[in-house]
């Protein structure tokens, strides 16, 4: 499995990384030295991960393509990565986050909710909430509503599958769905869950609830579409410290990603880039200072972040 990673250099420049076939390489200079292999004067710079994707160019066999032409004239080591990188959000700048709510059956009842009915249940999280692998999760300092315990009531985690659109979505149809995909990756879909009650209890909108800075860990690996040939069948699991609180399949999700996709597309455009997030599994609960919270989909590696 090919797995892809943003990266700031020890100059803090954006960097693509790749983990291809076991090992991690500098996928920036590959690139670089692919192109001058090709003599293609018109091959764009890649200088980060989301223009990789807004380019069509984020696919399994680009990256086979590359070091297995760079493979045949010389030894790839000198492309390897020194342990001296910074992880950031696979995709740094999306024009939205789109969650999925309640489409998981347990977990919609364990907070007392109906699951999702007749059609998908769908918020946004600010973009602005994202984090990398490894960055902490803040929990806010001043009170945000006086009535809550700490003035912020509990904050929960919630791992979930999201997918990244890879070309500009509008109406499509679910059946065409996977077409629009440009890979996987882990989201801790972070929750003030009081806030969240309080303000669905008064009728309002509970997208601040969802929308702290740093509410939003996503990593640390983009999985390419094409080496996730079913995802609708991974296992999910979140653990705070050393205790599994989450364990589920995306076997049970309500709606399957292709009908998300097609749901969504009716509403607004769903550009290349673009994050979603499909749901929870049940399970969720509390995190609080000093926690270590390890999110990890089988093949996906761990998004791990501590608390503070
Ligand atoms: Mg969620």
């Amino acid at each position: 499995m090919t797995r892809a990673f943003a990266f700031l250099n020890k100059k803090n420049f954006p960097q693509i990384g790749v983990e291809w076939n076991g090992t991690r390489y500098n996928f920036s200079r590959a690139w670089e030295i692919f192109k001058q292999l090709k003599l293609d004067r018109h091959a764009p710079d890649l200088p980060f991960l989301q223009l990789m994707v807004e380019l069509d160019l984020f696919h399994a066999e680009t990256f086979d393509e590359v070091f297995t032409a760079i493979k045949e004239l010389r030894p790839l080591d000198d492309l390897r990565l020194k342990p001296d990188f910074r992880i950031q959000p696979p995709i740094g700048r999306p024009q939205k986050i789109l969650c999925i709510g309640r489409n998981y059956l347990e977990h919609a009842k364990e907070l007392g909710n109906k699951p999702a009915g007749g059609e998908p249940v769908f918020f946004s999280k600010s973009v602005s909430s994202m984090i990398a692998h490894e960055e902490p999760i803040r929990l806010p300092r001043f009170p945000i509503a006086t009535d809550l315990k700490d003035g912020r009531g509990r904050i929960d985690h919630e791992i979930e599958l999201a997918l990244v659109i890879g070309k500009t979505a509008s109406n499509i149809a679910a059946q065409f769905a996977s077409d629009f995909i440009a890979g996987y990756t882990i989201l801790n879909d972070v929750t003030a869950r009081e806030l969240q009650k309080k303000d669905t209890a008064a009728n309002l909108p509970w997208f601040r609830a969802k929308s702290f800075d740093t509410f939003c860990p996503v990593g640390p690996y983009l999985i390419p579409a094409e080496n996730v040939p079913n995802p609708q069948a991974l296992d999910l699991e979140l653990k705070v410290n050393d205790t599994v609180r989450q364990q589920g399949s995306t076997t049970d999700m309500i709606f399957p990603i292709t009908e998300i996709v097609s749901y969504l597309s009716r509403f607004c455009t769903l550009q290349p880039g673009d994050i979603i997030a499909t749901g929870t599994p049940s399970g969720v609960g509390p995190i609080n200072p000093g926690d270590l919270i390890t999110a990890s989909i089988n093949g996906f590696g761990e998004l791990v972040n501590p608390v503070i």
